[in-house]
């Protein structure tokens, strides 16, 4: 049973992507929801079994939608990014295979902790052995997406640039994503929810992308991939089948409003329409992309229809730095083809990428990314004496310019206060970072070996 039956979170200036931005606000959270948002000073101060929190005049914002991430590779990150191209193909460094259910388990751990203290509410996360992610999600309170990340490529010869069909890792992968399914939807108080996660177009034959298509129209489930996420994805799609990974996707019956897709950077205009044509949802990493170098035409997968969600995908969970990436990587994409940066994009656009529409993308799930009488009270308090929060004018603009995720101080999920003054309510903060810390120091060993 949570220890107040409601919270009074006084003195606060709102912002929400729809209804804008509100200075002066009292807000009641009762029974999970936000109950009532009021003119600051309507709230008494000694209201029985509530707790009041005082904002201080600081933001308050919805939680962010943080759509893509694979929280066990924490045990790369910092390590790979000067490498180049993603982990799971680099050689030298700790293979995912390697981990165990509980190493996987206290990876997830921090890894999940740390979206949270960055302020996501909601995340999507998919890897090997998702029975610990989801575990780790649950224990640490926040709505979360799960996945069993499935593949049935060799992995050693994808790194050589090379498909080999390898069936029992699609059989043994595939289970494990079906039974989380079965036993983990609606776990949680209803936060944890299951997705489908077909890793890649260049991992995955087209045998088991057909079946994903099959597996989507029978439950009615997202299918969450990479997509176009590099040069060597392009080429061997292109000598393996003939055709573009979005024409793959498109031809084994996955190119729909049901794919969430992630990265989208190797797109030839005709792939942009495509897919945005056929509605997909983007989970645009601008923070990962651009550490190898690259920008997704973002603004013309928007224009052609496409809806674009954020994500940090396990970099820094820093939703802050990932709305001001977003913002530069296009003004830079533009600016590169054209001589002129365009401002076809803006910082409210770009927050509610993170938030609402990131909420709306995603299928299954109880948030809104909304602040908004009768909504899931998912926010997040920031720190009212944060230098670089100040000054507020329009608070869209100093949270998307200047924010970042060290200014969060407390967060609620589902009414929950799950952060409060920076500490996790739920788990030691220190205790998750140390086990994982250890868990990384035996890897890292053993790869050096
Ligand atoms: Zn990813």
């Amino acid at each position: 049973m949570p220890k107040y039956l409601a919270y009074h979170i006084v003195n606060a200036r709102l912002i929400c992507p729809e209804a804008g931005y509100r200075a002066g606000c009292d807000i009641v959270i009762r029974d999970g929801h936000i109950a009532d948002i009021l003119p600051a000073g309507s709230l008494r101060k000694d209201e029985p079994d509530v707790e009041r929190i005082d904002a201080r005049g600081g933001i308050v914002q919805p939680g962010f939608v943080n759509t893509h991430n694979h929280s066990p590779l924490t045990i790369v990150r910092g390590m790979v990014e000067d490498r180049g191209f993603a982990p799971a193909y680099t050689p030298g460094v700790p293979q995912g295979h390697w981990l165990s259910e509980d190493e996987t388990l206290a990876l997830a751990r921090l890894g999940v902790l740390e979206l949270l203290c960055a302020g996501s509410t909601t995340v999507v996360d998919y890897y090997r052995m998702p029975q610990a992610l989801a575990r780790a999600a649950e224990e640490i309170g926040v709505r979360a997406q799960v996945g069993g990340r499935v593949m049935d490529a060799d992995t050693a010869a994808l790194a050589e640039g090379r498909f080999v069909h390898d069936p029992a890792l699609g059989e043994a992968t595939l289970a494990a994503a079906l039974d989380l399914v079965e036993s983990w939807d609606g776990r949680g108080n209803g936060r944890i929810s299951t997705i489908l996660a077909p890793h890649a177009p260049d991992t995955c034959s087209r045998e088991m992308l057909t079946r994903f298509a099959e597996l989507a129209a029978k439950t009615g489930k997202q299918v969450h991939t990479h997509l176009a996420q590099s040069v060597m994805e392009v080429e061997q799609i292109r000598e393996r089948e003939g055709m573009s990974p979005v024409e793959f996707l498109e031809d084994t019956g996955l190119l729909n409003e049901d794919l969430v897709a992630a990265h989208c950077i190797y797109l030839p205009d005709e792939d942009i329409q495509r897919a945005g044509g056929a509605g997909i949802a983007v989970a645009h990493a601008p923070i990962g992309n651009a550490a190898f170098g690259a920008a997704a035409p973002i603004v013309a997968l928007r224009d052609a229809g496409a809806r674009i969600t954020l994500c940090t995908d396990t970099k820094s969970a820093d939703m802050f730095e990932a709305m001001r990436y977003a913002l530069s990587a296009a003004r830079s994409r533009e600016a590169g083809k054209t001589g002129r940066a365009s401002l076809a994009l803006n910082a409210r656009e770009v927050f509610g990428w993170a938030t609402s529409a990131g909420a709306k993308a995603l299928k299954g799930h109880g948030a809104t990314g909304t602040l908004k009488v009768g909504d899931p009270a998912d926010l997040v308090v920031l720190d009212a004496d944060a230098p670089n929060l100040a000054p507020v004018i329009d608070g869209f603009g100093i949270v998307v310019h200047s924010g970042s995720g060290a200014n969060v101080r407390t967060v609620f999920c589902d009414g929950e206060c799950l952060l409060r003054d920076g500490r996790p309510t739920r788990v030691d903060a220190s205790e998750v970072i140390a086990t994982a810390q250890a868990v990384a120091d035996r890897l890292w060993a053993r790869a050096a070996a």
